[in-house]
Order: C-alpha cells, then sequence, then structure tokens
C-alpha cells in the first residue's frame, strides 16, 4: 500500500516547461500552474519581458520556478533544460506578437516564431516529450465569414504575424501525421487583457502600446493624454470595434483545463489531432463600452478622440466558445469590469510597469 502510493505519480509532480514564461501571458499562467500544483519551467529569452517578474512570481505563490534565459532557436541550449529537467509536457508562448512590427519585418518574424517552434518539437521528439500546447491566435481567422466565429471557419490571416500561426499551426499537423504519438492542443485565443488580481502582475508593454488596454491604462494613469478611437463608423452597436475580451486568469485557468485533459484518452478519441480550440468568452464589446468600463473601474476619465480607422481592422470578432465548453470543461469566469479592475490594480501601482 505505502508503496504504491510513494510510486503513483500524481499531476502535482508534472514538471511543465513554459517557453514565453516570463512574458505577459506566460507569466499568468506560471502562476496558474503553480496554485494547480504543477512544477514550471521557464524558458525565454527576455526579448519582450523582464526577469523581475520572476521576484513577483515568488511573491504571489511563494515560489520561484527555475529560469533558463535562452533562445528558443538555441538547440543546445534547450536540449540542456530537457536533460535537466524531467519534462513532462509544454506549453510554447515565446514568439513575438505585434502586427504592426510583422508587416515591416516579416522574416524577422517568420525566422523567430517558425524556427523558435521547430526547435522546440525536434528536442521535445528526441527526449520523448510529445505532448504541447500552442499559443495560437485568432487573427488567423482573419474577416471570417460568420460571427460568432467557430473553428472551422476558414483561416484567412492578413499580415505576416497570424501568417506565422497559422504556418506554425500546419508545421504541428504534419510533426502529428508522421507520428501520431503527438498530443497538441493548439488554443487560439481572442483579445487577453487585465492582470493578476494581487496587482503584482500584468502586461508591461514596451514604448507605445498597440492594444486598446493597455493603451487605455496608461492614460488612466498619467502617462499619455488621450486614447484614439480607430473609427465609429463601422456596423455595431455604437460604430466603434467589436472584440472578445477575456481576463488574463480566465485564459491561464483554460492551459491548466487543457493540461488536465491532455492526459486522458477520451479527449483524443475519434477527435481531430491537434485539437483546435477557441479561448474567449463569447461576447464582443465596443471601444467604447471598454473605455466607459475602465474610467468606472478606476475612477478616472479617460479622454479620448475619434480617429479614422485602423488599417487592416475588422468590425467584430469574438469566440463561438462550444468546444472549449465541451472539451476541456472551462469556460471564462470573470467579468469586463473584474479585467478593468484589475488591469488598473497592476497599472496603478506599477505605473512604469516592472522595475
Ligand atoms: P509576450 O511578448 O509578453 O510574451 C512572449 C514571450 O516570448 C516574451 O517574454 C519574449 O521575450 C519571449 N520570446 C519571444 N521570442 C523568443 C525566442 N526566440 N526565444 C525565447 N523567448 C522568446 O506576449 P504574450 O502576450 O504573453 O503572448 C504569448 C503568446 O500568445 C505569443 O505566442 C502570442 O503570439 C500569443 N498570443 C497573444 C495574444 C495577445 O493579445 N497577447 C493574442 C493571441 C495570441
Ligand atoms: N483600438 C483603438 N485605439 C487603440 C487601439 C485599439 O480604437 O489605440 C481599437 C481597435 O481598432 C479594435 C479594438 O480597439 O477595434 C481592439 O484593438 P486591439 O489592437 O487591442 O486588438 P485587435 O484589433 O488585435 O483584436
Amino acid at each position: 500500500m505505502m508503496k504504491s502510493i510513494k510510486n503513483k505519480k500524481t499531476i502535482s509532480e508534472s514538471t511543465i516547461l513554459v517557453t514565453g514564461g516570463t512574458g505577459y501571458i506566460g507569466s499568468h499562467t506560471v502562476v496558474a500552474l503553480i496554485a494547480a500544483g504543477f512544477n514550471p519551467v521557464i524558458v525565454d529569452n527576455l526579448s519582450n519581458s523582464k526577469a523581475s517578474v520572476l521576484d513577483r512570481i515568488k511573491k504571489i505563490t511563494g515560489k520561484r520556478p527555475p529560469f533558463y534565459k535562452l533562445d528558443m532557436r538555441n538547440r543546445a541550449a534547450l536540449n540542456k533544460v530537457f536533460q535537466k529537467h524531467q519534462i513532462a509536457s509544454v506549453i510554447h508562448f515565446a514568439g513575438l506578437k505585434a502586427v504592426g512590427e510583422s508587416v515591416a519585418e516579416p522574416l524577422r518574424y517568420y525566422e523567430n516564431n517558425i524556427q523558435s517552434t521547430i526547435t522546440l518539437c525536434n528536442v521535445m521528439a528526441k527526449h520523448g516529450v510529445k505532448k504541447i500546447i500552442f499559443s495560437s491566435s485568432a487573427s488567423v481567422y482573419g474577416q471570417a465569414s460568420g460571427i460568432p466565429i467557430r473553428e472551422d471557419s476558414a483561416p484567412a490571416p492578413t499580415n505576416p504575424y497570424a501568417r506565422s500561426k497559422w504556418i506554425i499551426e500546419q508545421i504541428l499537423q504534419d510533426v502529428y501525421i508522421a507520428d501520431p504519438g503527438w498530443r497538441m492542443v493548439l488554443l487560439r485565443y481572442f483579445n487577453p487583457v487585465g492582470a493578476h488580481e494581487s496587482g503584482q502582475m500584468g502586461e508591461d508593454p514596451r514604448g507605445i502600446p498597440n492594444n486598446l488596454m493597455p493603451y487605455i491604462s496608461q492614460v488612466a494613469v498619467g502617462r499619455r493624454n488621450k486614447i484614439n478611437v480607430f473609427g465609429n463608423d463601422y456596423p455595431t452597436s455604437d460604430g466603434t470595434g467589436v472584440r472578445d475580451y477575456i481576463h488574463v486568469m480566465d485564459l491561464a485557468e483554460g492551459h491548466i483545463a487543457a493540461l488536465k485533459k491532455m492526459e486522458k484518452k477520451t479527449l483524443w478519441k475519434s477527435k481531430q489531432n491537434p485539437i483546435i480550440i477557441n479561448l474567449g468568452t463569447g461576447r464582443g464589446y465596443t471601444v467604447m463600452e471598454i473605455i466607459q468600463a475602465f474610467s468606472k473601474a478606476s475612477g478616472k476619465k479617460i479622454p479620448y478622440r475619434i480617429t479614422k480607422r485602423r488599417p487592416g481592422d475588422i468590425a467584430a470578432c469574438y469566440a463561438d466558445i462550444t468546444l472549449a465548453g465541451k472539451l476541456l470543461g472551462w469556460k471564462a469566469k470573470r467579468s469586463l469590469l473584474d479585467m478593468c479592475a484589475d488591469a488598473w490594480r497592476w497599472q496603478s501601482r506599477n505605473p512604469q510597469g516592472y522595475p
């Protein structure tokens, strides 16, 4: 009896490699992993994040996960991490993500995002690690033919960033065809926003934020004068763009649900592999609704100005979340007000972001 208990490998003993783990979504997922009893190991080249996030993870969870500063394309360095740790599964967040930058520097985006994934899969296969969760994006859908967007909607990425995600999805599909021993979950995120409720961790973009929520936060905290609203002549309730904003901790918990389900045979039975799942809330909000909600949560006036549409933007985008509920038993719990209140707690306590 004693022996079987001792030998039984439980989830709490599972070591999970988190690539891009010092980044925005990665760091929040690391906190959720520790809370769920997993042992995360982080790799990141710190090209878009700071090592000081590790102090915050320690502050929140009491644990400092092992961290390796390395580039995902460095096969030898990555191999050493797999030699050192008994890795059960990988969550692959590492990648470049700025749409505008990807249009200006497509080769850098393709090289970084695609080569990183190829190197990772090679090293995983070498060590017999064949379970991966990949960070894909709703941007692979482009202008979808219908909303809410279902996972079987035809991909039509409109920029190099989104195309890099779509190409990686297809590479993973081919890797699976060659070796059906792989277990792959490709998560297509909608618009992750918000911060850890402690106010210790949040989004810390470099330079001028490209995305709506971090820009609004910086207006509220006084770092910027006003938010430009990109167009109010869309066919939406108030004319401004509609997106499916999801709290980053809900998103993080979606990964935990996927990780747990990956262990279960039922998930893979007669299912196409890789499994592709949308992570969103299933409901959309306009830009004006976000500004109002943030103003309410922060108690600050958010000055704005209507400007022309941003090239390449679509009117409305939100997820069909049926599959996430069915396959993962997961659903986002936090409200728009939670997203704004938590983003504000982080921004107001850390006006300049991480030290
Ligand atoms: P982030 O930039 O905060 O995190 C990504 C991390 O990857 C960074 O810490 C960066 O330093 C690291 N990185 C990049 N290239 C690397 C390389 N070659 N080697 C090692 N580390 C590398 O971004 P995020 O918002 O946390 O996004 C995480 C993932 O989710 C990305 O793949 C992104 O494309 C995807 N995603 C993000 C969003 C979003 O709106 N934030 C939406 C959909 C999908
Ligand atoms: N947006 C805006 N002003 C900004 C940034 C974004 O009006 O400074 C709008 C944008 O046109 C879109 C929504 O906010 O309708 C969300 O934009 P974001 O870049 O955050 O996400 P994405 O468009 O990539 O889904």
